[in-house]
């Protein structure tokens, strides 16, 4: 009898006290390849939202009222820094101002382009690593309980990001050395550039928020030109046609899309940050070679 009045009441306890996955942390993300590292570092313990979502543009985001209201319920909000995010602190001021933020790149030493922080730091793998790292420790701060999971999760997934790394470099070591050198509508692949040794040149620059001028363009003409720059590539937070105007006037060809700043949609080409980082050495070594 005892022993069924302990089991009752282990019964009411369950049902009062729901199981800890049930009450999963509320970590917002600035944008949808940040989304994505939290989601491999968090697992089930974690309920990520999106500001920012697939194909969408980072740099000239407008937040909605219902943004506001994300932050307000996150246990933090994660972001890129390097001034990608220029919209964030009036969101945050709207939101009641309390919102912790995790900048992703701590610890990263920023490229910069004039006086511009180049926010993409995502495009080199290493640097990416740094980023869940990052994430990895403020989750562990914020659920001390779940420590273990985050740190093996984020184990499993920096072994999956050193082999990619050397599938990045495996390909561009396909590409002959004098053809390593892309058009890309925006200055979105420096960090990659430093990385694996692909020159970028593009005529806008490290934001989206600028337009190319007439300058800028013919600039690019000529580059293309004298440098025999073979391919010209779409992105997908940019208009295309700037790129196909300086293909059909150098000859170059449109070597497909790279994914710079964005994820897409699940059935796109490039729903989590190792799709995109596959594609876009897949679009290169295809598009620059012989
Ligand atoms: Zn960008």
């Amino acid at each position: 009898m005892r022993r069924l009045f302990g089991l009752i009441g282990l019964l009411l306890i369950a049902v009062a006290f729901p199981a800890r996955a049930e009450e999963r942390l509320n970590v917002v993300a600035s944008f949808s390849i940040l989304g994505d590292l939290v989601r491999n570092v968090g697992g089930e313990r974690v309920s990520v939202t999106t500001l920012v979502g697939a194909d969408g543009d980072a740099h000239v985001y407008v937040p909605t009222p219902a943004d506001a209201k994300k932050i307000a319920d996150a246990k933090f909000v994660v972001v890129n820094g390097f001034g990608l995010e220029g919209w964030l602190p009036r969101l945050v001021k709207s939101a009641g101002g309390k919102a912790s933020i995790v900048t992703a790149t701590a610890g990263i030493a920023p490229l910069t382009r004039g006086s511009d922080a180049d926010p993409h730091a995502w495009q080199s793998v290493a640097n990416a690593k740094i980023y869940v790292g990052n994430i990895r420790d403020a989750l562990v701060a914020t659920d001390p309980a779940s420590a273990e999971l985050f740190r093996v999760n984020a184990d499993v997934y920096l072994a999956k990001l050193d082999a990619l790394d050397r599938e990045v470099r495996a390909a561009v070591a396909q590409i002959p050395e004098s053809r390593r050198k892309v058009i890309s509508t925006h200055s979105a692949f420096g960090y990659f550039a430093a990385a694996y040794g692909v020159e970028f040149i593009a005529p806008v620059g490290v934001s989206t928020e600028s337009e190319a001028s007439a300058r800028d363009i013919a600039d690019i003409i000529t580059q293309v030109r004298s440098a025999k720059i073979p391919a010209v590539f779409l992105e997908n937070v940019s208009d295309p046609r700037l790129m196909r105007r300086i293909s059909a006037e150098t000859g170059a060809k449109v070597g497909g899309t790279l994914y710079s700043d964005s994820l897409t949609a699940e059935k796109g080409d490039a729903p989590t940050y190792i799709d995109m980082v596959r594609h876009n050495i897949k679009a290169l070594t295809s598009g620059l070679r012989d």
